[in-house]
């Protein structure tokens, strides 16, 4: 579905991913893993087209969504943007917009129009998928800003589907929740993994083990660009990995 080939990244002059390649399957989820600093959310970024967006950014590669390179100088932004969401760590409602108005948010910005019973179906549709229509289908005209973080994260997780992308892309997005949130989102992505290939960064081992199929272990060693160290199935990456660093980061030892 994504295929990440060769990418190298840059911001100025320096260096911060040396040619990462990532094959993404559909319907599959790739917990991306490793410390702070190795390049995981620039990674996203650019699967995304967010990475050029940053005042002298640069990168090399190709990154291929169903076979097509998403950098395609003949392919609009929004091309891709519609086609993979994002959903970032801290949920990022807009908080003075009404739930029904957030979820529907995201075509406007993409050109995507609908009529009216075609948006309240979306509405209750990406809301369900979401794991928040019973929570919220008696408030709808409530701001997205009342609800709580673990609430706004899946009203996040609701924006990104309406625009029905193929990928979708989560930079830590339990890391500011509370438990209980954390597993209702966990479940959520479980769900979606059917019709969404899904890539997660996380720092929770656990959860990478709970809803991943596949693993990618990034390091960026004392001033070196990042680096996958070990990619595949998650299963293998956990219980017989083939570098050490990467047994030692996943048993804690880092
Ligand atoms: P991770 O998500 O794995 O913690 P990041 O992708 O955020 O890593 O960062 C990788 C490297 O790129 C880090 O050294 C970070 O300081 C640097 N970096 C990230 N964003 C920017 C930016 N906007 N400008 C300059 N350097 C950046
Ligand atoms: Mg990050």
């Amino acid at each position: 579905m994504l295929d990440a080939r060769s990418i190298s990244a840059w911001f100025g002059d320096r260096k911060v991913l040396d040619r990462v390649s990532l094959d993404m399957p559909a319907g599959s989820v790739t917990a991306l893993i490793g410390p702070s600093g190795c390049g995981k959310s620039t990674f996203l970024r650019i699967l995304n087209r967010m990475h050029e967006l940053v005042p002298g950014a640069t990168l090399a590669g190709e990154v291929l969504l169903s076979g097509q390179d998403i950098y395609d100088a003949s392919r609009k932004l929004t091309d891709a943007r519609k086609q993979i969401g994002m959903v970032f760590q801290k949920p990022n409602p807009f908080p003075a917009m009404s739930i029904h108005d957030n979820v529907l948010a995201g075509l406007k910005l993409t050109g995507i129009r609908a009529g009216r019973s075609a948006k309240e179906a979306l509405v209750e549709e990406c809301l369900s998928k979401a794991g928040l229509w019973n929570e919220v289908k008696d408030r709808l005209r409530q701001p997205g800003g009342a609800l709580s973080g673990g609430q706004q994260q899946r009203l996040c997780i609701a924006r990104s589907l309406a625009v029905r992308p193929k990928v979708l892309l989560m930079d830590e997005p339990c890391s500011a929740l509370d438990p209980t949130s954390t597993r209702r989102i966990e479940q959520t992505i479980a769900e979606l993994a059917h019709e969404v290939t899904i890539i997660i960064v996380t720092h929770n081992m656990q959860q990478a083990a709970r809803v991943s199929q596949q693993c990618a272990f990034f390091l960026a060693e004392q001033g070196t660009p990042g680096v996958i160290v070990e990619s595949g199935p998650t299963k293998r990456i956990f219980e017989a990995p083939s570098d050490e660093r990467t047994s030692d980061y996943v048993h804690g030892r880092f």
